[in-house]
């Protein structure tokens, strides 16, 4: 799909807040630095739409954003992040726990991890609460340029036995930097909207 129309609706804290409507949702989660900014602008073909975050864990905000009269992207806070106190933490999961059980406009979430290393432990918490609820996932293997080409089948099948990944969830490899995976991406979300 070829975005040409992306407005940022609002950042929101509270159900209250999210956007009415009932355009096909999708939120995106990931470690913090793992690319997930760069994954989005990529996928809305903007260059600092999402904002490229100097400072991992600092946004603390769901941003919605709509893509042209058809579909959403929530930009879910990066997790992982060390520097975070525990009230933050806290007040973190209980944001992401109200969105993703409460909203029913959601299709898949769209969980991104970088290809050149294991899942780490959030990851796996993250996958695993997705499946506790139900959600389908999309899983983006990120960084894919950073290592060789011949590398790329042996770091996915790690990916994918670390994460246990279940049936109906992709697993998609993917650069921000060559675009590799964008119509892959893309086929995957359009797949999920219906
Ligand atoms: P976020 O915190 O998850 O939103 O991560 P960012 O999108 O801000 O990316 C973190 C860093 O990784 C930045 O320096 C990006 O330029 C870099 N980066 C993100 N995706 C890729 C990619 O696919 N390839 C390469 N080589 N670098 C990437």
């Amino acid at each position: 799909m070829k975005i040409h129309n992306v407005e940022l609706l609002i950042s929101a804290v509270r159900p209250a807040q999210y956007p009415e409507g009932d355009l096909p949702e999708f939120a995106l989660a990931g470690r913090s630095n793992v690319g997930k900014s760069s994954f989005i602008n990529k996928m809305i073909g903007r260059k600092s739409m999402a904002r490229i975050s100097s400072k991992p864990g600092k946004t603390q905000t769901l941003n919605f954003y709509q893509l042209q009269e058809a579909l959403m992207f929530v930009d879910v806070p990066g997790y992982g992040y060390a520097k975070v106190s525990k009230t933050e933490r806290a007040a973190w999961g209980k944001m992401i726990e109200t969105y993703f059980t409460t909203r029913t406009a959601l299709k898949a979430a769209i969980m991104i991890v970088d290809l050149r290393h294991p899942p780490s432990k959030d990851d796996c918490m993250m996958y695993n609460f997705f499946k506790h609820y139900n959600i389908p996932c999309i899983i983006i293997a990120t960084k894919a340029d950073k290592i060789p080409k011949g590398k790329w089948d042996k770091h996915k099948k790690i990916v994918k036995d670390e994460l246990q990944i279940q049936k109906g969830d992709s697993l998609i490899v993917f650069s921000s930097e060559s675009g590799l995976g964008y119509d892959a991406a893309w086929a995957e979300i359009e797949a999920k909207m219906a």
